[in-house]
């Protein structure tokens, strides 16, 4: 396998070249390690994070690197020997070559310098722990062998899961969450000594080791997974998932509600984040008190705590939504809640509670009537409360199609005054 740097797109080629070159005139090396590589073997397609291991300074080559490619620093840890730098699409992480040591479990690693063998073997799982030599040949790389000491490619090839050493999981539960990603995306299934390090790890709850933020970054990537039920499937499997979400389970209906998402996720794109929606339908049947308890033990953003908070809520008056009978019913129902609660609600319901929603997101709820605040004063209503509930029964008038145009609306208002 040395034509694999041939897979990747030109203009990547280019800029690896580039910085190869740059590379070896401070006498470092350049490895492209990791998902990258992993990828490449599968020939599945590449993402836009990429990984480089260096052997050298990476303090003074990323600056030298951003430099050639006209990129951007975006992050830097000198004393972890790291930088990340963006250019065009491509974000390239730049790590020095190191071993790692846990002085206890489930906190950060002592870090020190080492060559790419002893770095390849400080990885989570052999698949990921495979690099290519990264040489210049003019523009483009020189076609390079795979490095692969610890067998990745041979897992690889019979979609085996395999930890590299017997502490690994203690060392960094994170490694647990990444297995459960990579299993479910690639359909792999975890060795035996792998597995029974899984089933170790569950039974002396390392997870609960780990600070809340280093969990939730991991869960928030699952909801970038192409299938985030299939993760929460093989969670269930392995006996794991109460450790995470307690409550959350996969079910059928789950996996349906995901699939019809997938389906119709044009209906939302600009209105509502794919993450936002995808988080709210995984835990659509978890219970209320799980939920709280979910939102207690983490700092979740904003926009998904308002969701999460929302969907308790909305949940439990869907049979009074799907009684509303009228537009402007279902309007003043949902209005209190954020629109990424609804879109949620919208994709958990079916026929034809789901269309009824749909058009309250699409429509209504965007619906502005023929009049505003201002004609109103131009008609004679005096600033204050009498204002404001006249505009919100005008609106309500207008959902429900009582008033189609400006002359309707005029007359309503001047109706409205003499009856008050
Ligand atoms: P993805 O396709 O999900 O991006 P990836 O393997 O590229 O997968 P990254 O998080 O980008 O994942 O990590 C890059 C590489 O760094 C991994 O392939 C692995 O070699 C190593 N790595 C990442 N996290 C850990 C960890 N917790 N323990 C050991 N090695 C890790
Ligand atoms: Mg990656």
């Amino acid at each position: 396998m040395n034509d694999l740097v041939t897979k990747l797109e030109p203009a990547l080629r280019n800029l690896l070249a580039r910085a190869a070159d740059l590379a070896s005139s401070v006498h470092a090396t350049l490895w492209l390690v990791g998902g990258v590589v992993r990828d490449l073997w599968l020939g599945v397609p590449v993402g836009r994070d990429v990984d480089l291991a260096v052997e050298g300074d990476v303090n003074q080559i990323a600056p030298l690197l951003a430099n050639a490619w006209g990129g951007e620093i975006v992050a830097r840890h000198p004393s972890f020997g790291t930088a990340s730098i963006t250019v065009g699409n491509w974000l390239i992480d730049l790590a020095q070559t190191r071993t790692e040591r846990y002085p206890q479990p489930a906190v950060l690693p002592e870090v020190q310098p080492a060559p790419l063998a002893l770095d390849l073997s400080r990885r989570d799982f052999s698949i990921n722990a495979m690099a290519i030599q990264l040489v210049a040949q003019g523009n483009d790389l020189l076609p390079m062998p795979l490095f692969d000491p610890l067998g990745g490619a041979t897992d690889l090839a019979a979609r085996r899961l395999r930890l590299l050493h017997e502490q690994s999981l203690r060392d960094d539960p994170t490694r647990l969450l990444r297995g459960l990603r990579l299993a479910a995306r690639l359909d792999l299934t975890p060795d035996t000594a792998t597995m029974a390090q899984i089933q170790q790890a569950i039974a002396a709850h390392y997870l609960a080791l780990l600070t809340p933020e280093r969990v939730q970054t991991e869960l928030c990537l699952t909801l970038s997974e192409p299938d985030p039920a299939a993760v929460v499937a093989l969670a269930d499997r392995w006996g794991v998932t109460y450790q995470i979400v307690p409550g959350l389970h996969w079910t059928p209906t789950m996996a349906e509600r995901l699939a019809r998402y997938r389906r119709n996720s044009a209906r939302t794109a600009n209105v509502v984040p794919a993450e936002l929606v995808i988080a709210g339908l995984l835990l659509y049947d978890v219970s209320d008190d799980e939920l709280m308890m979910f939102l207690r033990r983490y700092h979740l953003p904003n926009p998904v705590r308002r969701m999460l908070n929302d969907l308790i809520a909305l949940r439990t008056q869907l049979p009074t939504i799907a009684a509303s009978s009228s537009p402007s019913c279902l309007d003043t129902l949902l209005q209190p809640y954020s629109v990424a609660a609804i879109a949620v609600l919208h994709y958990a319901t079916d026929e034809p509670i789901q269309q009824y929603i749909a058009r309250y997101l699409h429509e209504w709820r965007l619906l502005r009537p023929p009049l505003n605040g201002d004609d109103l004063r131009r008609l004679g209503v005096p600033p204050g409360p009498q204002l404001g509930q006249l505009l919100r029964r005008l609106r309500a008038a207008t959902l429900d199609g009582l008033i189609t145009d400006r002359a309707m609306a005029e007359q309503w208002v001047r109706q409205q005054l003499v009856d008050s």
